[in-house]
C-alpha cells in the first residue's frame, strides 16, 4: 500500500508537460489558465448546489444532487491537475482522479436513468402555476366559508336565547363565553376557568359538578338540569344543559362543545299543567266522594229514561241496590211513584229547563206508608264539541238529568206542628192582650170611682184632717193607675203591640205643656223647675207627642223624685252631629246613681237599691219604658250620673230638617209656668153636654166634674137612651154642644150609638170614654165616628179642658172636615191592604 502511494507521486517517469512537446508560451498559458478556471467554477457549481441541497431538505431527488455535485467537482480536479502536469507530471494520480470521475460520472448515468422515469411525471411549470391558481382560489373560497361560518356562529350566539360554551378538556373555561355573560351576568374574571360554577344554584352545584366530573372521564355526551343565575330577571330560572366532547386525532378530548337552554317557562307550565291536573283529579276524588257521602239521594237518568248513576243514599230511599238500578228504566224501579217522575223527566228533555222544589209523595219498594220527598231537577247540557261553543240550551243537546231528592218527611211533620204550635201561641198571645185588656178595664173602672169619688168628697170637705184622709186616697189611687198603666204599656211595648201616632209636633207646645204639668210636682218639694231652649228649633217636628210627653214626664218626675234641694233643667237644643237630632237633657242636683247602677237602670224592675225603693216608692218601670218608648221613635236614651251629685238624662230624637222649616229660639222662662198650667186655672164652661155610660158613678162624677165648671149636663144610661135624649134634644131647639160616650155599654155599645147619631145628622163632638187601653183603642174611636179620646178613670181637669176644647176653640165645619179626611184615610188603606 505504502509502495502504492509512493508510486503515485513518483514523478520521475514521465516529463513535465512544458518540457513535452513545443509549448508556445501562450498555448501553455491558454492551456493552464482555462483548466483553472474551469476547475474554479466546477468547484464552486457543486457549492452551490450543495448549500442548495442543505437549505431545502424537503427537495427531492437529493442523491441526484449529491452526485451531480461529486460528478463536476472530480470533472473539476481533472482540469486542476492538467493544469499541474505543465510543472509536476503525476500522470498516475490524474489517471486515478480519472477514474474516479468514470466512476462517479456513471453512477450519476446511472442515478439519473433511474430518477427519469420519475422526473418525468413532474408537472410543467405551467402546469403548476396553473394548479397553484386553483389552489389560492380554493383557498380563498375556503377563508370566504370560514368568515361565513365565523359570522354565522357568532350570530347564532348573540341571538340565541341559549348559552353556548366551549370549555377546556377539563371543563373549564378558557376564552370569554359571551352567551354565558349575556345571561348570567358574569363578566370573564368571573367565569374564566371553574369560576362559572358559582353562577348554579347552590342546591343543584355540587350534583352538576359531579355528573360534569363522570362526564369528562368517560368522554361521553353529557346532559344535566338544574337551576342558573338570570341577570335580567334577577332569579334563579331552570335550565338543560348538554355538551359533546370535540375529540383530537388521537382520540383525546380537545375541548368541549355544549349548551344550557332556560326551560323555566316549560317548566313552569309543566307544574301549572301538574297542578291544574292534580286539582282536576282531587276535585274529582272530592265530587265522587260528595256524591257517595251525601245525606241526599242523587241520580243520572239518559234520554232513554234509564239510570246512569245513582248514589247509595237514593239507592236506599228507592229500596234496590246500586247496581240494580244502573242501564234499568225509571218505572222498573220507581213503581207507582214513576207515574208522577217520569212526565218530570219527559217536560226536562223536551224545555231543557231546570225544575226545582218538586214535592212528591207516596211509597217506594221500602215504605210502607207515604213519605214526601222534596226533588230538583237539572238539565245536564253537552257542548258541541266540534264548535267548542258554549253549552247549548237547545233540549235535544240535553243529555241526560240529574236528581236531588231529599226525603222531607220528618221537615214536613215538624212544619205542620211547628204551625200549630204557633197557632197555639197566637191564640195565647191574644187571650193575652184579651186579659190585659179586661183586667186593664176591670181596674181602671173602679179607680175612675175612687178618684172621682175623692175628688167629689174634697168638694165637699172643709176639715183639714178629712181632706188629708181624702188626698191619701187619691194619692194612692194615682200610684196604682200609675202602676197599671206602666205594666200595660210595657207588655204592649214587648208584644210589638204599641203603635205611634207620628204628627206635626209644635215643640214650644209641647215643652210648655209639660213644664206647667211638672211645675205643681217640683214647687211641692220646693225645687226649682227650669225650661230653656239652648239653641234655635224647628217650630215644628215630626214625632209621637204622647210617647214623647210620656218620657219627658217620666224623667222630670225622676228628677223630681230623687232631689231634695237645687234644680230640675229641661233643655233643649239642636244637635248637629253625628246627625241632626233634637235633644232634651232633663238633670238634677239630686241623689244621682252610681256606676254600678247605672249599668242595669234600663232594665225592666230594676231600681238603683231596694234602699232607694223603700224612700221613694216606684216600679222600676220608668226608664225600661222610656228606653224602650224613645228607640221606637228613632232616638237614643243616654244617662250620665255621679253618686250624691245629680243626674243627667238625655233623650236624642233625629229629625229631618227641611228648607223651608221654621227655625224659632222660644224663650220660655220669662213666661209663668201658671199661665200654661190650665189644670191650676180650668176652663169656665158654659155648654151644654150629654154624657153616655153604664155606670152611675161615672155619670155622677162627670155630672159633678162638668157642672161645677158651669156647664148644662144631661145623662144617659146606654147607647139607645143617649140617641133618643139626643134626637130629643135636637128637635125641641136645645141641641148638645158635646156628647160624652161611655164606649161599652150593654144591648147598644158607644160605637154603635155614635154611628146611629151620625146617621141621623147629629154633627156635635163626640168623646169616646173609655176604660181600655190597649193598642188600637184610639183609631177604632175615631175611625167610628167619634172625635176624640178620654180614658178612665176620668181626670177632671183633662175632661174639662178637652169639653172647653171642643164647645168653644172649633167649629163644626172644621169637625167635619177632619172626619172625612179620617174616612178617606182608612178607604185608602183599606183598599191598599191585601
Ligand atoms: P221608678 O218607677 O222606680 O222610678 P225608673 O225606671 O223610672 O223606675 O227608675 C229606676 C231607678 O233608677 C230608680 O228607682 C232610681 O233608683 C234610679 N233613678 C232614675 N232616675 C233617677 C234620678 N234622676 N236620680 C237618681 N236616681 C234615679
Amino acid at each position: 500500500m505504502i509502495e502504492f502511494f509512493s508510486k503515485l507521486f513518483d514523478l520521475s517517469d514521465f516529463p513535465p508537460r512544458w518540457r513535452c512537446g513545443n509549448w508556445s508560451e501562450f498555448l501553455g498559458w491558454l492551456h493552464i489558465s482555462s483548466d483553472l478556471a474551469t476547475w474554479a467554477a466546477y468547484f464552486a457549481i457543486p457549492a452551490v448546489l450543495i448549500y442548495f441541497a442543505r437549505k431545502r431538505a424537503d427537495f427531492p431527488f437529493t442523491r441526484i444532487f449529491w452526485l451531480f455535485a461529486g460528478f463536476i467537482l472530480a470533472c473539476g480536479v481533472v482540469h486542476l491537475i492538467d493544469a499541474v502536469l505543465f510543472w509536476y507530471p503525476i500522470y498516475r494520480i490524474s489517471a486515478l482522479v480519472k477514474f474516479v470521475t468514470a466512476v462517479v460520472s456513471w453512477t450519476t448515468v446511472i442515478a439519473l436513468v433511474q430518477t427519469v422515469p420519475k422526473v418525468i411525471h413532474f408537472p410543467s411549470l405551467a402546469a403548476t402555476n396553473e394548479q397553484l391558481r386553483v389552489e389560492a382560489n380554493q383557498r380563498q373560497e375556503t377563508e370566504r366559508e370560514l368568515r361565513a361560518a365565523k359570522a354565522r356562529y357568532e350570530a347564532l350566539l348573540s341571538g340565541t336565547r341559549s348559552i353556548v360554551w366551549t370549555t377546556s378538556p377539563e371543563g373549564g373555561f378558557v376564552t370569554p363565553q359571551v352567551s354565558w355573560e349575556r345571561y348570567t351576568g358574569q363578566v370573564w374574571n368571573d367565569h374564566r376557568g371553574f369560576g362559572w360554577t358559582a353562577a348554579f344554584h347552590e342546591d343543584d352545584r355540587s350534583d352538576w359538578i359531579s355528573q360534569w366530573a363522570s362526564a369528562r372521564g368517560e368522554a361521553t355526551k353529557f346532559q344535566a338540569s338544574g337551576r342558573i343565575w338570570h341577570h335580567d330577571s334577577q332569579s334563579y330560572r331552570s335550565f338543560v344543559a348538554e355538551a359533546v366532547p370535540v375529540l383530537s386525532r388521537d382520540g383525546s378530548i380537545a375541548e368541549w362543545v355544549g349548551t344550557i337552554s332556560d326551560i323555566e317557562g316549560q317548566h313552569k307550565a309543566e307544574m301549572e299543567l301538574g297542578a291544574a291536573q292534580s286539582e282536576l283529579a282531587q276535585q274529582k276524588r272530592e265530587l265522587e266522594l260528595i256524591y257517595e257521602a251525601a245525606p241526599v239521594g242523587m241520580s243520572l237518568v239518559d234520554r232513554d229514561l234509564k239510570f246512569l248513576r245513582i248514589n247509595e243514599t237514593l239507592a236506599k230511599i228507592n229500596g234496590y241496590s246500586r247496581e240494580y238500578h244502573l242501564g234499568r228504566r225509571l218505572e222498573e224501579v220507581l213503581h207507582d211513584l214513576s207515574e208522577q217522575v217520569i212526565p218530570i223527566y219527559t217536560r226536562i228533555f223536551a224545555t231543557g229547563q231546570p225544575e226545582l222544589d218538586i214535592e212528591i209523595v207516596g211509597r217506594t219498594k221500602v215504605n210502607d206508608s207515604d213519605r214526601t220527598w222534596l226533588v230538583s231537577y237539572y238539565p245536564l247540557e253537552v257542548s258541541d264539541p266540534t264548535t267548542g261553543d258554549e253549552p247549548s240550551k237547545k233540549p235535544d243537546q240535553v243529555t241526560a238529568v240529574s236528581s236531588i231528592v231529599q226525603d222531607i218527611t220528618d221537615r214536613k211533620l215538624q212544619e205542620k206542628r211547628l204551625q200549630e204550635s204557633e197557632r197555639n201561641a197566637l191564640a195565647a198571645s191574644k187571650s193575652k192582650s184579651e186579659f190585659l185588656a179586661n183586667m186593664s178595664h176591670e181596674i181602671r173602672t173602679p179607680m175612675a170611682a175612687i178618684l172621682g169619688y175623692a175628688d167629689v168628697l174634697l168638694g165637699y170637705l172643709k176639715d183639714p184632717d178629712n181632706r188629708n184622709c181624702v188626698l191619701v186616697i187619691k194619692k194612692n189611687g194615682k200610684y196604682l193607675l200609675e202602676l197599671i198603666n206602666d205594666i200595660l204599656d210595657l207588655s204592649r211595648i214587648e208584644a210589638n203591640k204599641l203603635d205611634l201616632q207620628i204628627e206635626k209636633t209644635n215643640l214650644l207646645r209641647l215643652v210648655a205643656d209639660i213644664r206647667s204639668l211638672m211645675h205643681v210636682r217640683a214647687s211641692e218639694k220646693n225645687l226649682l223647675l227650669v225650661a230653656s231652649f239652648d239653641s234655635a228649633v224647628p217650630e215644628v217636628i215630626e214625632t209621637d207627642p204622647t210617647r214623647l210627653r210620656q218620657v219627658l214626664i217620666n224623667l222630670l218626675g225622676n228628677a223630681v223624685k230623687f232631689s231634695e234641694t237645687g234644680s230640675v233643667v229641661l233643655s233643649v237644643r239642636l244637635i248637629m252631629q253625628p246627625q241632626v237630632a233634637i235633644e232634651f237633657a232633663v238633670s238634677d242636683d239630686g241623689i244621682g246613681i252610681s256606676k254600678e247602677q247605672l249599668s242595669r237602670l234600663f232594665k225592666p224592675f230594676s231600681q238603683a237599691d231596694t234602699s232607694v225603693t223603700r224612700q221613694y216608692g216606684g216600679s222600676g218601670l220608668g226608664l225600661a219604658i222610656s228606653q224602650r218608648l224613645v228607640e221606637m221613635l228613632g232616638g237614643e236614651l243616654l244617662a250620665e250620673s255621679e253618686l250624691g251629685k245629680g243626674s243627667t238624662f238625655r233623650v236624642i230624637l233625629p229629625i229631618a230638617i227641611s228648607q223651608d222649616q221654621r227655625m224659632i229660639q222660644p224663650v220660655l222662662d220669662e213666661q209663668s209656668p201658671e199661665n200654661d198650667d190650665v189644670r191650676i186655672h180650668p176652663r169656665q164652661l158654659s155648654c151644654r153636654v150629654l154624657v153616655v155610660d153604664d155606670r152611675r158613678d161615672v155619670r155622677y162624677i162627670s155630672q159633678h166634674f162638668l157642672e161645677a165648671a158651669g156647664a148644662r149636663v144631661s145623662t144617659a144610661e146606654d147607647g139607645q137612651e143617649g140617641i133618643d135624649v139626643a134626637i130629643a134634644a135636637r128637635d125641641t131647639g136645645e141641641p148638645f154642644d158635646v156628647v160624652v160616650m161611655d164606649m161599652q155599654m150593654p144591648n147598644l155599645d158607644g160605637l154603635q150609638a155614635t154611628a146611629t147619631l151620625r146617621s141621623h145628622g147629629i154633627e156635635w163632638p163626640v168623646i169616646a170614654l173609655t176604660a181600655d187601653a190597649m193598642k188600637g183603642d184610639r183609631d177604632r174611636c175615631l175611625n167610628g165616628g167619634c172625635d176624640d179620646y178620654l180614658s178612665k178613670p176620668i181626670d177632671q181637669a183633662e175632661l174639662i179642658e178637652m169639653i172647653g176644647h171642643y164647645s168653644q176653640d172649633i167649629t163644626i165645619d172644621e169637625l167635619r172636615k177632619r172626619r172625612n179626611e179620617r174616612a178617606a184615610a182608612l178607604r185608602s188603606s183599606l183598599s191598599q191592604s191585601p
